[in-house]
């Protein structure tokens, strides 16, 4: 059994600590939160121990009520792997405590890619992570992007990827985040920094991104132009596509017309929170012209990664290849609608 602590339960540690409790192979040691909040609360309702992420802050959840099984570094000392879900760059700070514990950490794609020896997704480059002791399990635009790719650079070679991706202004929870009524291009600078993301996993494919930010909380979109190294037809991209089991082609029958109808269906299946794990591709999108494939999809940002998390527990701790652990992973979860 692998023990897994979870430092940061909101929008990606919830999920992973959901995740693990469904693994065979894994434990949940547990999950750190700041305060006690909503989440904190929900954590007590799922008898999951809980632990105060920063000292100073153990009376507060005396003061509402919440019994805690210790502190953060109680947590890490337990656990075999620890992932790290806090908000960008907190995961920088706490690499010294993981270190201290001589325990492997995951962190996520919030952080940068020079914190870590590995830069990580299942599809992309599993075996990179065998062993390592820091893993960066790259952000929602960039594994979707590394799902696609990674199957059409093996079976077509890419020339060149561009990519236009238009960004959710914030998750559902963020009040804070905008715009709330506006289009922005975002970054304004071109390339946008996803392109170099994804050379992290994929060192040498040629890739331009650029960034929008509109206001939608559902999901990101992407509009995708690949040119490939040969010219297969559209209907043999789609075969291929179709066979990779965290991309999923949105049938024109199903009527599905953008991120909000997707949301419904993942509710409607009874998806916890409706989550979206796999890669949205609308079938109907997927065209040749020449060498160019073009095709949009969506992005479910609170939830794509969750799957790769439980795939880079694994991963670092060689104890299933990556074909086992994404077979496990997706029965166990649930994924391939
Ligand atoms: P979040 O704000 O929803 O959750 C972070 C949690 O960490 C919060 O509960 C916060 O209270 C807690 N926290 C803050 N400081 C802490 C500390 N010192 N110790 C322990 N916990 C602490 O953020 P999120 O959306 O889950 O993002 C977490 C990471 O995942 C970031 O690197 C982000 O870039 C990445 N990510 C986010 C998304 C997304 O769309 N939400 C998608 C992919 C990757």
């Amino acid at each position: 059994m692998i023990t897994v602590g979870v430092n940061g339960y909101g929008t990606i540690g919830k999920r992973v600590a959901d995740a693990v409790t469904q693994q065979p192979d894994m434990e949940l040691a547990g999950v750190a939160k700041t305060r006690p909040n909503f989440e904190a609360q929900a954590a007590v309702r799922k008898e999951y121990p809980l632990y105060a992420a920063v000292e100073e802050r153990i009376e507060l959840f005396e003061e509402a009520g919440i019994d805690l099984a210790g502190s953060v570094t109680d947590l890490v000392a337990e656990s075999d792997v620890v992932v790290d879900a806090c908000p960008s760059g907190i995961g920088a700070d706490n690499k010294s405590m993981y270190e201290s514990f001589d325990t492997p950490a995951l962190y996520q794609g919030g952080e940068d890619a020079d914190l870590v020896d590995v830069s990580f997704n299942a599809r992309g480059n599993y075996s990179a992570a065998a062993g390592a002791s820091h893993v960066r399990v790259v952000s929602c635009n960039t594994t979707g992007l590394s799902r696609l790719l990674a199957p059409l650079q093996e079976r077509y070679g890419v020339e060149k990827a561009r990519v236009t991706l238009v960004r959710r202004g914030g998750d559902p929870g963020q009040t804070s985040r905008g715009p709330i009524n506006d289009i922005l291009p975002n970054p304004i600078t071109i390339p946008s920094h996803h392109g170099p993301d994804v050379n992290t996993v994929f060192p040498d494919l040629d890739i331009d991104t650029l960034g929008m930010k509109v206001p939608a909380t559902l999901m990101h979109v992407h509009s995708v132009n690949v040119t490939l190294e040969s010219s297969p037809t559209a209907a043999d991209v789609r075969d291929l596509l179709r066979e990779e089991s965290r991309l999923f082609l949105v049938p024109e029958s199903m009527a599905i017309d953008g991120a909000g109808k997707l949301k419904e269906f993942a509710h409607d299946a009874g998806r916890p929170r409706g989550d979206v794990w796999e890669n949205c591709i609308w079938e109907e999108s997927i065209s040749m012209e020449g060498d160019d494939l073009y095709l949009f999809e969506a992005i479910h940002q609170e939830s794509d990664v969750v799957p790769e998390n439980i795939d880079a527990i694994r991963a670092v701790t060689e104890t299933a290849d990556a074909s086992e652990s994404i077979a496990t992973t997706n029965e166990t979860l649930g994924i391939g609608l």
